[in-house]
């Protein structure tokens, strides 16, 4: 009889899609009169850019003909995309083409780079965390560390572990580290010769000056750190899906040969389309709708920041990042502050649990839905707390 991998029964059983879904749907279904609105999943709101929209369907005729028809592409990416990637994100950082990789989301590519490290690797994850990586691990059979944070910072270990994930600016936090304290966390790697994974989707909301928009500003980062990028958050990629990284070649000898062997046999390359898409996104004129973009989230953030703070809330985030960590000030756990949401206010906002244990006396809210959906949340929001005098939920 075939026997199921094992590990794949070690995935957290809080997953958003598992559970938020399943309560939302059957809520819709009992109470179809209801507007429900969401500040919950990370799921961008804007549309793709008209630039990028335009180089994507110029991409599409490139495959009707004959002359430009594309098949398989490269498996680390077309030149024309890394080298554009390398001038705008990382001019000053002196990488070659071939300690880039371009792909199709960091999601995948933030788990897959553990098949480069030994399977008895020790692994470390912050918790809360992006679930991904925890379940990502799991499922690949490696062995997970949880590294607790209490406030807002992780405190550096003590212990020696192989890989460490930062994912800053951070979901579900909503925070940035800033250089001094990145710099600990370099020299850390350093000092016990372990691979820092720094997911870095969030860098285009970095408003903060001490925080760097790459790992690579901080000394010997090239030696320890492999950062992770995505168009999914800026150029509203998240339905087209493309995304690099950096393996800096000072990591170890050979690395990328080994990388690439490995990725050769495990991938045949991102969508031509979604390339030329992200090539778009450099556009001067991109650039600027971007930014746009950007700031209409940052906007929506202010002002949740704005509603949470006026009713007496304790949060962090939403500065650096389109996320609120939100503390819950009643006497519930963060499933019972969902239900209460969902019911009561007819509000979707995600259940600390899901980012892990310390995750439970917080919620997450995101700041990359839309203006009018914000705007009504907010007035749900402030009508029943500022009824309720900032007294406990009865
Ligand atoms: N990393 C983090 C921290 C995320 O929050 C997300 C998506 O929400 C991703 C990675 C996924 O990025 P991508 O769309 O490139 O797969």
């Amino acid at each position: 009889m075939v026997k199921i991998n094992e590990s794949l029964l070690h995935m957290d059983e809080n997953n958003i899609f598992k559970n938020v879904t399943l309560k939302v749907s059957e809520y819709k279904k009992n109470n179809p009169n209801k507007k429900i609105i969401s500040l919950g999943v990370g799921d961008v709101s804007k549309p793709i850019v008209k630039p990028i929209i335009d180089a994507m369907h110029e991409a599409v005729d490139d495959l009707s003909n004959s002359k430009t028809f594309k098949g398989y592409g490269s498996y680390y990416g077309y030149d024309f995309l890394k080298e554009k990637i390398i001038d705008n994100e990382y001019k000053d950082f002196n990488f070659s083409l071939n300690e880039i990789y371009v792909s199709n989301g960091t999601k995948t590519d933030s788990t897959s780079i553990l098949e480069l490290f030994d399977i008895n690797s020790k692994i470390c994850i912050t918790d809360p965390m992006y679930p991904i990586y925890r379940d990502g691990a799991a499922s690949l059979s490696r062995k997970v560390f949880l590294l607790d944070i209490k406030d807002d910072l992780p405190v550096i270990p003590k212990e020696k572990y192989d890989i460490i994930y930062i994912c800053s600016p951070s979901n579900p936090m909503g925070i940035a580290y800033n250089k001094d304290y990145l710099k600990k966390w370099i020299n850390y790697a350093m000092k016990n010769e372990s691979v820092i994974l720094y997911d870095n989707v969030y860098s285009a909301f970095i408003e903060s000056k001490d925080v760097p928009k790459s790992i690579y500003e901080i000394e010997n980062s090239k030696k320890v750190a492999i950062e992770f990028k995505s168009f999914s958050k800026n150029a509203s990629f998240t339905g087209v899906r493309c995304s690099y990284y950096i393996i800096p070649k000072e990591i170890k000898d050979n690395i990328n040969i080994i990388w690439k062997r490995r990725t050769i046999n495990r991938f045949n390359g991102a969508d031509y389309i979604a390339q030329k898409g992200a090539l778009a996104s450099f556009l001067p004129e991109s650039q600027r709708l971007i930014k746009d973009n950007i700031k209409y989230y940052k906007k929506n953030a202010k002002l949740l920041r704005e509603v949470f703070s006026n009713c007496g809330f304790h949060f962090i985030g939403g500065i650096d990042s389109p996320y609120l960590w939100v503390k819950i000030k009643e006497n519930k756990n963060s499933w019972e502050i969902f239900d209460f949401f969902l019911k009561k206010l007819n509000i979707i906002i995600i259940p600390g649990i899901i980012f892990g244990k310390n995750g439970d006396n917080y919620f997450r809210v995101s700041s990359l839905g839309k203006r009018k959906d914000v705007i009504e949340a907010i007035k749900r929001i402030e009508e029943y707390y500022n009824e309720k005098n900032n007294t406990s939920i009865k």
